[in-house]
C-alpha cells in the first residue's frame, strides 16, 4: 500500500472553522473552506472544490458546535471523493496560537500537549480555547490519525532574552509567564525561507526584515533563519497599527482609562483590541477603503494612514539596526500584497539604508514573490505571498511522513 500524502489543516477560532486540504505530493490544494457563525444563528458553510473542477457550495443549515460543523465539512469533503475517512490522508495540521516557551516546533498532540495548551489560556484567552476545541473534535472523528499542533509562536522561541523580555520585575514576569512571545510565526517562517529563494540564497545566508500586514500586522527580524525580534509581545496587541488594534501604547494610557475614564478592564481590552488602529483613528480597517477616501480628499483616513506608515517604518529602522545587516525587507499578508501605497510610503526616504521602491516594479499585480526594488539596489525590496496552511501542511507532512 501506498503512504497516504494527504493532509487537512484546520484553522479553529471561537466561532469558525477554516479547511484545507492539501496533496503533499505536491503542495496543491484539494480543497478548501470556511464555516462562519458556530452555535450563533445564521451558520454558513463554503465550500470550494479545487481539484477536478467542481463548483462553490454554500450551505446554511444550523450548526451548533464545532462536532456539527466539521461533521458538515466532511460531508462535503466526501462529496468530492475526498471524504475524511479516506486511507490517503496522513493527518490533521492544527494551527494552534499560543505554544508558550514549550513549543518549538510542530508537535504531535497528545492528552499531556493538550493539557499544556490548556494552561496557555489566560496567556490567549481568545485564541487557544477554540484551538483546542478543534483539535478536540478532530480527534473524535478520526480517533487513528495523528493530530499535528503548529504553533503561531514557535518561529519567535529563538528570540534571545534581551529581546523577549520586558523590563520589569523579573519575579513578577515569571510568575505570569510575562515575556514577548511574537505570533504570525508561520507566515513569518514561510515567507522568509521564500524571500531567501527568491534571492537565489540559504535561508541561512540572508537577514531578512519581514512585515506581515494583514488585518492583524506584525514584523520581525530574521538572522540567518533565526527570529531575533519582533513585534507583537505576550498577546497580539503590541506592535504596529493595525486594522483593529492599536499596536504599542504607553502602558499608563491603560491606567489612564481606568482611573480618569472609569472603564473596565474589560471594556479597556475590548477598546484596544477591536476599536482601535485604522478602525479607530477612521472608522475603516480595510485599506482599500482607506485609500479610496485619501483620493477623496478625507483627512481623517490621511492621518490614519499616515500613522500606519510612521508605525511601520520606526519598526524597519529598528530592526535595520537589531541585524546590522540586512539583505531584503518584505511585505506580505493582504495589506503587504497588495497596497502599493502603503509599500512606497513605509520605504520612503529610506535611502540612506539603502531602502527604494522602484514605482513601476511596485505597481505590478501578481501573486508571485517578486523584487519591487530597483536594479542594483543594495538591500532587496520583495513581496512574497504569504500560505499559512501550506507551512503548516508541510511542517505537519514532514513530523508524519518520517
Ligand atoms: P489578511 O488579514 O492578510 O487577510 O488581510 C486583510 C486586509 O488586507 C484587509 O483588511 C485589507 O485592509 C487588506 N487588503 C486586501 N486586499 C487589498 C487590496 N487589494 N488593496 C489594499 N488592501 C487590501
Amino acid at each position: 500500500m501506498t503512504s497516504p500524502t494527504r493532509v487537512l489543516v484546520l484553522n479553529s477560532g471561537s466561532s469558525s472553522l477554516k479547511y484545507q486540504l492539501l496533496d503533499m505530493r505536491d503542495g496543491s490544494r484539494l480543497a478548501a473552506g470556511l464555516v462562519e457563525r458556530i452555535g450563533e444563528p445564521g451558520s454558513r458553510l463554503v465550500h470550494t472544490p479545487l481539484a477536478g473542477g467542481g463548483e462553490r457550495r454554500e450551505r446554511t443549515a444550523p450548526m451548533a458546535d464545532h462536532t456539527a460543523a466539521l461533521g458538515a465539512v466532511a460531508e462535503e469533503l466526501s462529496a468530492d471523493g475526498l471524504g475524511l475517512d479516506s486511507p490517503d490522508l496522513a493527518a490533521v495540521g492544527h494551527r494552534v496560537v499560543h505554544g508558550g516557551l514549550r513549543f518549538s516546533a510542530p508537535t504531535v498532540v497528545t492528552d499531556e500537549v493538550l493539557a499544556e495548551v490548556e494552561r496557555l489560556v489566560p496567556v490567549a484567552p481568545l485564541h487557544n480555547p477554540a484551538n483546542i476545541t478543534g483539535i478536540r473534535t478532530a480527534m473524535a472523528l478520526r480517533p487513528d490519525l495523528p493530530q499535528v499542533a503548529v504553533f503561531d509562536t514557535a518561529f519567535h522561541t529563538t528570540m534571545p532574552e534581551h529581546a523577549a523580555r520586558y523590563a520589569i520585575d523579573t519575579e513578577t514576569a515569571d510568575a505570569h509567564r510575562i515575556r514577548r512571545y511574537g505570533f504570525h510565526g508561520t507566515s513569518h517562517a514561510y515567507v522568509s525561507r521564500e524571500t531567501a529563494r527568491l534571492l537565489g540564497k540559504d535561508p541561512s545566508e540572508v537577514n531578512v526584515i519581514v512585515l506581515h500586514l494583514g488585518n492583524g500586522a506584525s514584523a520581525s527580524a530574521v538572522a540567518g533563519g533565526r527570529c531575533v525580534d519582533t513585534s507583537m509581545g505576550l498577546t497580539p496587541l503590541e506592535g504596529l497599527v493595525m486594522g483593529t488594534r492599536s499596536g504599542d501604547v504607553d502602558p499608563a494610557v491603560t491606567f489612564h482609562l481606568r482611573r480618569v475614564a472609569g472603564m473596565s478592564v474589560d471594556e479597556i481590552d475590548t477598546l484596544l483590541n477591536k476599536k482601535s488602529g485604522l478602525v479607530g483613528l477612521c472608522g475603516d480597517n480595510d485599506m482599500r477603503e482607506i485609500r479610496r477616501r485619501i483620493d477623496e480628499g478625507d483627512e481623517r483616513a490621511k492621518l490614519a494612514f499616515d500613522i500606519y506608515v510612521h508605525r511601520l517604518k520606526k519598526y524597519v529602522g529598528a530592526y535595520c539596526a537589531v541585524l546590522g545587516r540586512v539583505d531584503a525587507v518584505v511585505f506580505t499578508a493582504g495589506v503587504g500584497e497588495n497596497a502599493a501605497p502603503v509599500r512606497e510610503a513605509a520605504m520612503e526616504g529610506l535611502e540612506q539604508l539603502g531602502l527604494a521602491v522602484d514605482p513601476e516594479l511596485n505597481a505590478v499585480r501578481s501573486g508571485e514573490p517578486r523584487l519591487i526594488s530597483p536594479q542594483g539596489a543594495r538591500v532587496a525590496v520583495a513581496v512574497v505571498p504569504t500560505d499559512e496552511e501550506l507551512e503548516i501542511a508541510r511542517q505537519t507532512y514532514s513530523l508524519v511522513s518520517n
